[in-house]
């Protein structure tokens, strides 16, 4: 075999490898810091927060090309997240393009669902594969109080992803004493009946202001409860690199995952990078690093130069996140970061 048969051959991917030998290969995609939700836990108060004007934001053209370059360092998970995804208009285009990336291999979205009984059919159409779900509460009152959205169009978005054939379908719910924890067999229920997994995670520290000593609470404490143990077996199923643990449901009919970011933190595991919607490279959701890829790109910056912040950003991944307040954490809630 000649030197030129053997270009015709692809090139294996080089690989993203951090300093403690995590290979990066998950990609979260922040499409907007706008969301069409109010959650106290993820929104800084309205004096603090003002959304990007639309010039500050990535346009498709760049993300695309952003993960065209990464998808060639070993990348092969995408997951689009935001502010709310589903607000940014023709979110269908961009999936399309990002599917048809050759190594994107998992394509998936986190959203609040209040869209999505209009937009599964063409999301699925365009390639996304699965979806996750956030539902902190399945009392109507209770749900409007939380997020300042309804309940219903939620409920009807799950229905149309599972028409559509999104699958999995994940239900996130971010558990919080005194607020939605008397809800867990419900919740429990509910996805076992939708056939959706259902996931509680814990409330991270994410917002200067927020009552987290009052409202934290570890999954551990909820694992010990009757109307739990009545449900689940407490023997973990294998989880590769999730950042999920979970827990069959004793019915047999599926499972529940549990998230533990502040009582058992999975950073050993993680093999994720972040992409904010003004175009910020970031490789751990509490650590501040964040590499500017938007700029780079609009003054010119070529694949290569992609590239090299890539492998930049994965040298300042630290072996752990912590979460803790600081004056500057404002700045940092999720709706600015991406979820
Ligand atoms: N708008 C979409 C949604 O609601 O799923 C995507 C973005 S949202 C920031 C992604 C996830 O982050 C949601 O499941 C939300 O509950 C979670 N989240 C936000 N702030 C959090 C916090 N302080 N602790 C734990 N989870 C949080």
């Amino acid at each position: 075999m000649d030197a030129e048969t053997i270009s015709f051959y692809p090139r294996p991917p080089e690989q993203l490898r951090d300093r403690f030998a995590r290979q990066l290969t998950y990609l979260r995609i922040s499409v907007t810091d706008r969301c069409n939700m109010r959650c106290d836990y993820c929104r800084p108060a309205p004096d603090a927060y003002r959304a990007e004007s639309h010039a500050q934001i990535l346009r498709y053209e760049e993300i695309e090309r952003i993960v065209r370059v990464a998808a060639g360092l070993g990348v092969t998970k995408l997951r689009l997240t935001g502010g709310e995804p589903l607000v940014r208009r023709d979110l269908p285009r961009l999936v399309e393009q990002l599917a048809n990336i050759p190594g994107i291999t998992d394509l998936s979205m986190t959203t609040n669902a209040t869209l999505l009984e209009k937009y599964a059919h063409d999301l699925a159409v365009a390639g996304l594969q699965r979806i996750n779900i956030s539902i902190d509460s399945l009392n109507p009152l209770r749900f409007r109080k939380l997020t300042g959205g309804e309940l219903a169009p939620v409920l009807a978005g799950i229905q149309a992803a599972k028409a559509a054939g999104l699958s999995p379908i994940k239900l996130n719910t971010v558990l919080m004493r005194g607020i939605n924890d008397d809800e867990v067999a419900d919740l429990i229920d509910f996805a076992s009946d939708s056939g959706a997994t259902i996931r509680f995670i814990e409330l991270m520290p994410m917002k200067q202001g927020m009552d987290w000593q009052q409202h934290y609470i570890a999954i551990d404490d909820i694992l010990k409860r009757d109307d739990l143990l009545q449900r689940v077996e407490l023997s973990p199923m294998p989880t590769g690199n999730s950042a999920a643990r979970y827990l069959p449901l004793k019915s047999g009919r599926g499972k529940v995952g549990v998230i533990m970011p502040m009582s058992e933190r999975f950073c050993e595991g993680c093999n994720r990078l972040r992409l904010t919607a003004d175009g910020g490279l970031r490789a751990c959701l509490p650590a501040d690093h964040q590499l500017n890829l938007r700029d780079l790109i609009r003054d010119g910056g070529s694949d290569e130069a992609i590239r090299a912040t890539f492998l930049r950003a994965a040298m300042l991944k630290p072996e752990i996140g912590l979460y803790e307040f600081d004056t500057e954490r404002e700045k940092r809630s999720m709706i600015h970061i991406g979820g």
